[in-house]
C-alpha cells in the first residue's frame, strides 16, 4: 500500500504529516521524494548511507562517423542536441536520456555515456523498524523525475510506504504520486492554501487517485477549505490545530507524535480509514 503526502504549495506541513504518520505506524517505509530539498531526515536524526548513484544516459557523438545530416537534432524535442555546419553540439543539462537520437542516427554515430544527476540514500540505523530512503538531486540539475523514479524502485511492495512528495503540481509531483494507491493533500485554511489545494485536487482527479485532505493550522484563516471539501464530498481526514506545543517541537526538529501520544492514535486511526478505502477500491 503506497500513500503519498502532497500539497499544492510549500509550507503547509506536508513533511510534518509524512514523518509523524510514518512514526505512528509499525513496519513502514518512508520515502522523501522532495529530491530538490529533502528534509524528512531533519526530524528523524538518522545517519544516512549512499546506496546508489542516479545517472541518465546522454549522447556521445563520434564526429568522424557523422555526416551532419541533422536527424538527431530534428528528433530531439528538448533541444539537447544541435547540428551546425561540421559539428554536433550536445547540451547534457537539457537531455532527458530518452535514447531517441541514438536510434534515429543513420550513421550509428551516437553512443551513450552516463551522467550523474543525484544519489539515493537510506538510513543505517533501523531502530524502531522504520525504513527511510531519500533522493538527493545534484545542485543545479533541472530534472528531478529520474531521481524520484530511481528512489521509488526501492519500495518494498509487501509493506506500507509513505511518500513525501514535492510541493506544487509540476512534473516531480506527477513522478512522485502517479503510482500511488492514495494521496493525502495537506493544506491550510488560508486563501493561498485554498487556491493551491484546488490545483492539487485537479491533479489527483486527473490521475484517478483516491484522496483526502488534512487541514493544518485549521483554527486560523477561514472556513472555505472545509466548506469546499463538504460540498465536493472530499473527506477531511484530520484537522491539526495551530498548537503552540506542536510549533515548538517542530522548531526543535522533534516529531510531535513522539511527545504527544494522543496524536499517534489519531494518525493510526486515519491510516486505518485510508486502508479500508483502498481495500474497497480494490474490490470494485
Ligand atoms: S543523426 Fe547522426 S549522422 Fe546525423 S547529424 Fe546526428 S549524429 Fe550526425
Ligand atoms: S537522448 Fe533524447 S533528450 Fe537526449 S539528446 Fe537524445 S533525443 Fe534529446
Amino acid at each position: 500500500m503506497k500513500i503519498a503526502i502532497a500539497s499544492g504549495k510549500g509550507g503547509t506541513g506536508k513533511t510534518t504529516v509524512a514523518v509523524n504518520l510514518a512514526l505512528s505506524l509499525e513496519n513502514v517505509q518512508l520515502f522523501d521524494c522532495d529530491v530538490e530539498e529533502p528534509n524528512c531526515h531533519l526530524f528523524l536524526g538518522f545517519d544516512l548511507e549512499k546506496v546508489e548513484d542516479v545517472n541518465i544516459p546522454v549522447p556521445l557523438v563520434e564526429k568522424d562517423k557523422c555526416d551532419f545530416c541533422g536527424k538527431c537534432s530534428e528528433f530531439c524535442q528538448y533541444h539537447a542536441i544541435a547540428v551546425i555546419p561540421k559539428d554536433v553540439l550536445v547540451f547534457p543539462a537539457l537531455c532527458h536520456g530518452c535514447g531517441g537520437c541514438t536510434l534515429v542516427c543513420p550513421q550509428e554515430a551516437i553512443s551513450e555515456e552516463n551522467r550523474s544527476i543525484g544519489i539515493i540514500e537510506r538510513n543505517k540505523d533501523k531502530t524502531g523498524g522504520l525504513v527511510f530512503y531519500r533522493g538527493l538531486l545534484n545542485i543545479g540539475e533541472p530534472m528531478a523525475s529520474p531521481v524520484i523514479h530511481a528512489l521509488q524502485k526501492h519500495i518494498d511492495e509487501n509493506k506500507a510506504a509513505i511518500i513525501d512528495a514535492p510541493p506544487g503540481t509540476a512534473c516531480p509531483v506527477i513522478a512522485s504520486i502517479g503510482d500511488m494507491d492514495y494521496c493525502i493533500l495537506v493544506t491550510e485554511s488560508t486563501p493561498f492554501g485554498f487556491h493551491d489545494l484546488k490545483l492539487a485536487i485537479d491533479v489527483v482527479r486527473i490521475l484517478g487517485i483516491p484522496f483526502g485532505v488534512i487541514i493544518n493550522r485549521s483554527d486560523i484563516g477561514d472556513e472555505k477549505v472545509e466548506q469546499y471539501c463538504l460540498e465536493e464530498g472530499i473527506p477531511v481526514l484530520m484537522k491539526i490545530q495551530n498548537d503552540r506545543n506542536i510549533a515548538r517541537l517542530y522548531s526543535e526538529g522533534i516529531p510531535f507524535v513522539s511527545r504527544m501520544p494522543e496524536w499517534k492514535e489519531r494518525f493510526v486511526r486515519m491510516f486505518e480509514i485510508i486502508r479500508s478505502e483502498i481495500n474497497e477500491e480494490v474490490m470494485k
